[in-house]
């Protein structure tokens, strides 16, 4: 459960935006304008900010990039014009993520988890002192060089598609641990990713081919079958 600042000036909306976070645990602080919103973050230093664009007294771009120098907080931007979600999504304003105007509050609760989780994790690992992951990944003759966004086998470059990358990664950093499909989907595709298992064993078999050209497939992720997959160490 976090604390959460919702700065939003039309009250209806305001409102029920709080009141489904409230319903969900958390504890949530509302304000109206823009400079309020600046003086209630560093009061109440809250966890999440879901902020509206039009705003009065300060707008919502200003009141992000202000936080912004100051504060790492997960900021979720509500935009209502296409104008504004141009800019958005065009400028770097430091937002983490936005949404456009309506939205339900089914989509909304799920950016929040989804923000909240992201935080989560990065203070757990911080928490726990992990080092930075290491740099290079190397088992066999498969070399993942993270910095780089490169990976070899036996030497040759192999290219990837951006999700076969993102799912050889996950996999790679929890090297002989069984991660099933669920847990691939939500970490690779993300909470809001409406897939199933299928999705996960195509990209799987996708990657094989490309990593393990006149191997069995499966050399370096194992199915186990009816669990998940594990990356071979
Ligand atoms: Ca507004």
């Amino acid at each position: 459960m976090a604390k959460v600042l919702v700065v939003e000036d039309e009250a209806v909306l305001r409102e029920t935006i709080a009141y489904n976070l409230k319903s969900a645990g958390h504890d949530v602080q509302t304000v109206e304008d823009g400079e309020a919103a600046l003086s209630a973050v560093n009061q109440v230093r809250p966890d999440l900010v879901v902020l509206d664009i039009m705003l009065p007294t300060i707008d919502g771009f200003d009141v992000c990039r202000q936080i912004r120098r100051t504060s790492s907080i997960p900021i979720l931007i509500l935009t209502a014009r296409d104008d504004e979600i141009d800019r958005v999504v065009g400028l770097e304003i430091g937002a983490d993520d936005y949404l456009t105007k309506p939205f339900s509050m089914r989509e909304l609760m799920a950016r929040v988890k989804a923000l909240l989780r992201r935080r989560d994790l990065l203070q757990d690992e911080l928490a726990a002192g992990l080092p930075e992951s290491p740099d290079i990944i190397r088992t066999g003759d498969l070399e993942i060089d993270l910095g780089a966004h490169r990976v070899t086998v036996a030497g040759n470059e192999v290219s990837l598609k951006p999700r076969e990358w993102d799912l050889l990664v996950f996999l790679a950093r929890h090297p002989g641990q069984v991660c099933s499909s669920n847990q691939i989907l939500q970490n690779v595709w993300g909470e809001d990713f409406f897939g199933d298992s299928r999705t996960v064993a195509v990209h799987v078999h996708g990657l094989r081919e490309k990593l393990e050209i006149g191997q069995d497939g499966q050399r370096y992720i194992e199915t186990v079958r009816g669990v998940g997959y594990r990356f071979a160490v």
